[in-house]
């Protein structure tokens, strides 16, 4: 029998690959080469996996090519810091430049000499008017813009000044270049957008040798050709600035075309993707840095212990196409729930502990049951769990005059301890005010996987052998925001919900997970997915909750 290898592809068929496919078929390319364009000014979010899995994805699907570029020429903003985290988090995602690295700022002598070519040809003219005057003159949407009385300065002229412009001689915004296109087009960014401006600014890759620097729309462009990329793909906000993308190509000596392609942003429901808001957040202490596990930031997603592959399938689920929508977390969260289901051993952590004396147990005597790893999975192989008179059981999981749906500890009645014995709660100890802190329960010796008599138990709890617990600190995440759409708000701020994060400082974990990989999501049977963070809160691990076992957004999301 011949076995077939299906090769899953990275990327599934959409209008891009189409015309990729055409462009293949018809000769027009024989290699594609694409790039993702990060500007470090920021960490990376959940939006920015959306074009990483489509850019690097259709290089790999091809076997073409896809380069990093920094696109760094608005050096107020951009640090290396950015620059280190966004290699970091691609290569976690799990794609590879290898050796096409780039940078915008790499181009910078070239750019400079395509600007040239420019105001050779009588298409670029250096302006001094105002940067009020220049806007004021622009116009807008209802009214055609206004030439600028710089814009008739002769070609030698311009390049005397854009010269000077280069070597110092004005001062910041004293000056710009702009292409000499259309004051009266109807595309805003064809109304002779400014090409270059003056900023004494300290640059992260060229230190202090410009003090002009080229705008983005000139850049991108000329970066992409440059480089020999077949397709640029950019979200949908770019759709307007493609004929001036278009036209610097079409207007300096280059060879190279390649074909602008715009698609929809990724927005997901109750986050922020935007650099620039989760700035803010971090900025102003919402959250404890970048990386904070309920950042939408693809680290913060990493150290919340989202599977890099789980988040590459949400992604391609999404889809590409050209419609702006917002994807509900939802289904975000399914997708990282169904991967933790198959892929995270299980273990008994009890997040609110309630001591169980086991009367009737031996007062000295310590057993090793055996525990599967995963009961779907014989793959995952078993533990031994120790078992002894003293237990942690969830507060939750005892209830005082309950009814008979409560399948639970309650007095008289008989629960399974999951992996071992049938317990039966004889009496609740109580303290001054009232609280329960411990049960008293006998045990049947002849009850370890199941009675002879067959009765049925029908509930099952989770515990842990007081002697053998681990103290833990558990760290559990609630949406960020409390509106689905932060950003369509006046102030996104006013939608931060106050009550994100709920730290439980005495939780109990089973011995020897916490001294485990850091990497390992494990499921807390009963109670959720959670991951060891980096830090150590005075010498108690800490583990953060993943994601919840069921769905608790849908029924948020109706409303
Ligand atoms: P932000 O507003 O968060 O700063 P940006 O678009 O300014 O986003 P860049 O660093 O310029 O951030 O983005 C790099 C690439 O990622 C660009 O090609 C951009 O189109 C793409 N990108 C950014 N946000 C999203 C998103 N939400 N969905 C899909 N692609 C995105
Ligand atoms: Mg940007």
């Amino acid at each position: 029998m011949t076995e077939k290898i299906i090769h899953q592809k990275h990327v599934t068929e959409n209008f891009i690959t189409h015309i990729i496919d055409e462009d293949l078929a018809s000769k027009k390319h024989k290699n594609i080469v694409t790039r993702f364009p990060p500007e470090p000014n920021g960490y990376l979010h959940i939006g920015h996996a959306k074009s990483i899995c489509l850019n690097f994805g259709i290089a790999a699907d091809y076997q073409g090519t896809c380069h990093l570029r920094f696109d760094d020429t608005n050096p107020e903003k951009e640090s290396k810091e950015y620059a280190e985290a966004i290699q970091r988090d691609i290569k976690w995602l799990g794609f590879d430049w290898q050796e096409n690295k780039f940078h915008a700022s790499d181009y910078f002598e070239q750019l400079y000499g395509f600007a040239e070519q420019l105001i050779n040809k009588g298409l670029a003219y250096v302006d001094d008017q105002s940067a009020e005057d220049m806007r004021e003159n622009r116009g807008d949407f209802n009214r055609p813009g206004i030439n600028s009385p710089f814009r008739g300065r002769t070609a030698d002229e311009n390049l005397v000044l854009f010269k000077a412009m280069r070597a110092g001689e004005f001062a910041d915004g004293a000056k710009v270049l702009r292409a000499k296109i259309d004051m009266q087009s109807g595309n805003i960014n064809m109304r002779d957008p400014v090409i270059y401006r003056i900023r004494r600014l300290h640059h992260i890759n060229t230190g202090d040798e410009w003090c002009i620097y080229p705008m983005y729309d000139f850049t991108h462009c000329l970066s992409d050709a440059l480089e020999g990329i077949t397709h640029s793909l950019c979200t949908l906000e770019f759709e307007d600035h493609r004929p001036l993308y278009d036209w610097v190509i079409d207007n300096v000596d280059i060879e190279c075309h390649p074909q602008q392609i715009e698609f929809s942003r990724l927005n997901v429901s109750y986050t922020i993707t935007s650099k620039r808001r989760l700035a803010q957040l971090v900025e102003q202490g919402n959250v404890d840095g970048w990386d904070d596990p309920r950042m939408s930031t693809i680290s913060g997603l990493r150290r919340r212990g989202y599977p890099p592959a789980a988040i590459r399938d949400f992604v391609k689920q999404v889809g590409i196409s050209k419609k702006n929508s917002v994807i509900s977390m939802t289904i975000l969260e399914d997708v990282i729930r169904n991967h933790l289901n198959q892929t995270s051993p299980r273990v008994m952590g009890v997040l609110h502990p309630l001591k169980v004396v086991i009367e009737n147990y031996p007062d000295d005597q310590v057993e090793m049951l055996t525990g599967a790893n995963h009961p779907q999975d014989e793959s995952f192989g078993t533990r031994e769990i120790p078992f002894s008179r003293e237990i942690y059981v969830e507060q939750s999981d005892y209830k005082e005059n309950a009814n008979r749906k409560f399948f639970r500890l309650t007095e008289g009645r008989e629960v399974r301890l999951r992996h071992a014995y049938y317990i039966t709660c004889r009496e609740a100890i109580k303290d001054a005010t009232g609280n329960v802190i411990e049960l008293r329960c006998t045990y049947d010796p002849e009850s370890r996987g199941g009675t002879e008599d067959g009765r049925k138990v029908k509930g099952t709890i989770h515990w842990i052998s007081a002697a053998h617990a681990e103290p833990v600190e558990v760290r559990l995440y609630d949406r960020l925001f409390n509106h689905p759409n932060p950003a369509s708000m006046e102030n996104f701020m006013d939608a931060v919900n106050p009550n994100s994060l709920e730290i439980l400082p005495n939780a109990m974990l089973e011995p020897g997970i916490a001294a485990q990989e850091a990497d390992v999501v494990y499921q807390f049977e009963r109670n959720a997915y959670f991951k060891r963070d980096k830090t150590h809160e005075k010498d108690k691990p800490v583990f953060n909750q993943v994601v919840t076992m069921r769905d608790s957004w849908a029924k948020l999301e109706q409303q």
